[in-house]
């Protein structure tokens, strides 16, 4: 029996309550495939603040650099919203992601067949919908220096710095080529390069880049134009590659694709340790009812198995799990159509076990 070390960070709000279920999820697939997962949990954001006094104490980077892989619910909150900017929820995830060197977000956005309704767009447009937003991570205006706000009076200025290598945009791409290789074979890649300096450096080295890879179409389009495609014809994308600040927001226009932030996964990977979060936060308008929706953190567990621990048929039983449940008619609040009967978290997560204990 093999058995792999998964470090868990439940977090605020839903976190914690959808996390339990992406636990299930995973405990269901060893006992089916005789894997053993050891879950050690850790804190971090305002649960870590209110414990320890900052947003990521060291023996949680410790914790989880000693892992083969991290599940991460969602961090923050109204009470955690006035600290400084180094001891809000916030700068422990972008620390975090930065220890562990995660330089490359996945968030695929599927619509799937059952859920075309839930979508705020109609169905002949969504239809078919199978996305993934390959974004870059650790680098760009997120983190470029010089940062701060100066100056005086109607002088005082505020100012961030977007920023790429040529090392940072190679590696974005080629993994964005790679991955491409086991979908449609299509990479967009989504810049500004008719305004920003850092976009035509991005665009040359893409270019390049795509030259590896003669059996994948590489596109370009301006981050504008894409934001507008994405709402009009989202089927004409495959894989899309990004950089941090335009991967952040086409994502989760890319999201709302599909019906509901509850149904999104990601995967932040490149470094020694995997990073395996649902896309959505802490959602403390409904945290502690028991309704939040824990398809997207169960099948941010199928990215952990695929990407973080190299278990695909794992992680394929786990996504044929969501289908099935949700062929059967099972709703979270957040995806149900009006009028039509609705379960909660635990139920969901208990469903979706079930199914991987059962399907044939
Ligand atoms: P949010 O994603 O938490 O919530 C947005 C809306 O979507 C809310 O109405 C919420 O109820 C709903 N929602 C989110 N997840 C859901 C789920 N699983 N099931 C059903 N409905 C769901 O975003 P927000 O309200 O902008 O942020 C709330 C807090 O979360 C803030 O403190 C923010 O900083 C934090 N946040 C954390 C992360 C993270 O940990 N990675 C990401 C985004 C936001």
């Amino acid at each position: 029996m093999a058995t792999y070390t998964i470090s868990v960070i439940g977090g605020d709000g839903i976190g914690p309550e959808v996390i339990a279920e992406a636990r299930k999820a995973l405990l269901a697939v060893g006992e089916r495939c005789g894997h053993a997962f050891v879950f050690r949990e850790y804190l971090a954001g305002g649960a870590a603040i209110d414990a320890t006094g900052v947003p990521l104490p060291e023996d949680t980077v410790r914790g989880v650099k000693d892992s083969q892989a991290l599940l991460f619910g969602a961090i923050g909150g109204p009470r955690w919203e006035n600290l400084p900017h180094h001891l809000k929820p916030e700068a422990g995830l972008l620390r975090l992601r930065r220890e562990l060197d995660a330089w490359a977000n996945l968030r695929p956005a599927i619509v799937f067949d059952e859920l075309v309704e839930a979508s705020t767009l109609k169905p002949e447009v969504v239809r078919g919908t199978d996305i993934l937003v390959v974004r870059e991570l650790t680098g760009g205006i997120y983190f470029g220096t010089p940062r701060g706000i100066s100056g005086e009076g109607a002088e005082r200025r505020g100012f961030n710095t977007e920023v790429y290598s040529e090392r940072e945009v190679e590696r974005i791409v080629r993994l964005a080529c790679t991955l491409a290789r086991a979908r449609r074979r299509q990479v967009c890649s989504v810049d500004k390069a008719n305004v920003l300096e850092s976009s035509q450096l991005w665009r040359e080295v893409a270019t390049r880049v795509a030259r590896e890879f003669p059996d994948v179409r590489l596109t370009h389009m301006y981050v504008d134009n894409a934001a507008m495609q994405l709402i009009r014809a989202p089927r004409q994308f495959d894989v899309v590659v990004t950089n941090n600040m335009f991967g952040d927001i086409l994502s989760d226009e890319a999201s709302q694709l599909t019906g509901s932030i509850g149904m999104l996964a990601s995967a932040s990977i490149g470094g020694p340790v995997g990073f395996f979060e649902p896309i959505h936060g802490s959602a403390p308008d409904i945290a502690g009812q028991g309704i939040a929706n824990p398809l997207a953190t169960i099948a941010t567990a199928a990215l952990l198995l695929r990407h973080g621990l190299r278990l695909e048929a794992e992680a394929q039983l786990v996504e044929r799990a969501i289908r099935a449940v949700l062929a059967e008619g099972l709703r979270t609040r957040d995806i149900a159509q009006p009028g039509c009967a609705v379960v909660g978290t635990r139920e969901m997560g208990d469903a979706v076990a079930a199914k991987i204990r059962s399907l044939p």
